[in-house]
């Protein structure tokens, strides 16, 4: 199926599980959808854009920065979500306007002083590690009040909310325990004071579950643009 057609039959799906939303579970009344265009070409980020799509997500710093400049006449809002190597923060903090995967007070720091001098902070989630496994990246619950606090006193940084990567292979009824709980690690946040506004979870295989417990971004890519090789960028 084309891009575009791809792109309206998920905005469908969306406003379908929108409708069905538990009223508890309402952070937002829209979801704004990410195109994840990683390992994709630049062609078809274009053909996303002409179909009205206008956040792109991408996860390796030299292959965004190659597609940024290919696409520089069009009106992208970039997201960085993939992992942030300390040594590529000046970059990143430099081309993008939303970073979802911040997990470090190190990375924060880094992001907040190359972003000095631009004319709009940047956007950050922090990515919380839900799903309790060692391996994976992400902050976890107990320490997250005080990495968003150190980031809220950021001046070029912006805290706008939480981000999360559940385990993919857990039951639905797994994934919609996790995704709850990260809408109460945001609402306990809120509730501290914090102006967030941004609840970034769900991919392609999850984002119904995701939007019903409260997702306010959701990043899809393989079921926009195709599934993708297995590549070895960094
Ligand atoms: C690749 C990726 C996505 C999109 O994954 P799909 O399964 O292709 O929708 C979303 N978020 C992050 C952080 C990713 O790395």
């Amino acid at each position: 199926m084309a891009i575009a057609e791809q792109l309206a039959q998920i905005h469908e799906r969306i406003q379908q599980a929108l409708t069905k939303r538990p009223s508890g579970c309402v952070i937002a009344p829209d979801v704004t959808l990410i195109a994840v265009s990683k390992a994709k070409p630049a062609a078809d980020i274009r053909a996303a854009f002409q179909a009205g799509q206008r956040h792109f997500g991408e996860n390796y710093l030299q292959e965004a920065l190659g597609k940024q400049t290919e696409l520089s006449d069009l009106a992208i809002q970039w997201h960085f979500i993939g992992p942030i190597q300390s040594n590529k923060t000046q970059p990143i903090a430099q081309h993008f306007a939303w970073v979802h995967g911040v997990d470090r007070l190190k990375i924060a720091q880094r992001l907040n002083d190359a972003r000095e001098g631009m004319d709009a902070p940047l956007n950050i989630c922090l990515q919380v590690n839900i799903s309790g496994e060692d391996s994976k990246s992400g902050i976890e619950p107990d320490q997250l009040a005080s990495l968003a606090q150190a980031v809220q006193s950021m001046p070029n940084l912006r805290l706008r909310g939480l981000m999360a990567i559940p385990d993919p292979s857990l039951s639905t009824e797994a994934l919609r325990l996790q995704f709850s709980q990260m809408r109460t690690l945001f609402n306990q946040l809120k509730q501290q004071g914090y102006a967030l506004d941004t609840l970034s979870m769900g991919m392609s295989n999850d984002y119904t579950e995701a939007i019903l417990e409260g997702a306010t971004m959701v990043r899809i890519g393989s079921a926009i643009f195709g599934e993708r090789n297995k590549t070895t960028q960094t």
